[in-house]
């Protein structure tokens, strides 16, 4: 259970992120990346002395997801619709969104062997 620092209830300074938080909102990678985010700022942010009410705020945004069909196509399932073929297919399923880790990561996005 966390608060809305994504602090572990009763805990000050011990934070939980990703699938085993209670946050009411799908368990998804991309949304424990987003816990990472504000966690890591709030972390900094304590280790610097900074006071609790400066402390970023978790909250839930509007949810997605894609399921790839192969190299082309996918479902996507949109907070206003959900989509099959392959325009939403251009999104993730070429590939898989290794790419865009790898890059987001300061790595090469082509190579895939580091
Ligand atoms: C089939 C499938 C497809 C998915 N596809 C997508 C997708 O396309 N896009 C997307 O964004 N999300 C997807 N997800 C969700 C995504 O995988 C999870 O939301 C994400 O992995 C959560 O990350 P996490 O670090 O919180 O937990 P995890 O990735 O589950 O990591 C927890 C780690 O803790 C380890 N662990 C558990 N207990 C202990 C212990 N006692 N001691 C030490 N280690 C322990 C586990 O072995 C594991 O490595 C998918 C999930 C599944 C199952």
């Amino acid at each position: 259970m966390v608060d809305e620092h994504l602090r572990v209830k009763d805990r000050k300074n011990v934070f939980a992120i990703g699938d085993i938080t209670n946050i009411p909102e799908m368990k998804q990678g991309y949304i424990a990346e987003m816990h990472a985010n504000v966690a890591m700022k709030n972390i900094k942010m304590m280790m610097s002395g900074g006071k609790k009410k400066k402390m970023l705020t978790y909250k839930p945004g509007s949810e997605m997801a894609i399921v790839s069909l192969g190299r082309k196509d996918s479902l996507a399932q949109f907070p206003f619709a959900t989509v099959i073929g392959c325009l939403t297919g251009l999104i993730k399923s070429k590939d898989l969104f290794v790419g865009k880790t790898r890059k987001t990561r300061g790595l090469d996005p082509k190579r895939v062997q580091d």
